[in-house]
């Protein structure tokens, strides 16, 4: 798979090329992600921050649904972030069924 380098607060923000703001991406989620710095809470209709991967932990604002296919905000970050990537977005959630069928999917920490 191709990665991109994002930038964690896009620098039309203000977010600089310094280690601390970039983060590896796949091609779909930095498209989706933009130049977004916030995103959509569709639980409380609020815009938030997007979950920030190196101020943040992962398994403070997300989980994997009991059959691993989907990406669960458990916050608000957690759920903007997810919606304004389109994390479940119906490819990724294909690749992830022929994943966890090889076993391969939820990773594990
Ligand atoms: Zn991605």
């Amino acid at each position: 798979m191709t990665l991109q380098i994002d930038h964690i607060i896009p620098q039309a923000a203000g977010g600089t090329a310094s280690p601390d703001n970039l983060c590896l991406a796949c091609i779909s989620c930095n498209s989706f992600k933009s130049d977004y710095e916030f995103g959509l809470d569709p639980l409380t209709e609020t815009d938030v921050a997007l979950f920030h991967p190196r101020r943040q932990q992962w398994e403070d604002h997300f989980r994997w649904s009991d059959d691993g296919l989907r990406l669960i905000g458990s916050t608000a970050i957690g759920r903007a972030t997810v919606n304004r990537l389109r994390i479940n977005r119906a490819e990724a959630v294909a690749s992830r069924r022929v994943w966890v069928a090889a076993g391969l999917h939820p990773p594990f920490d």
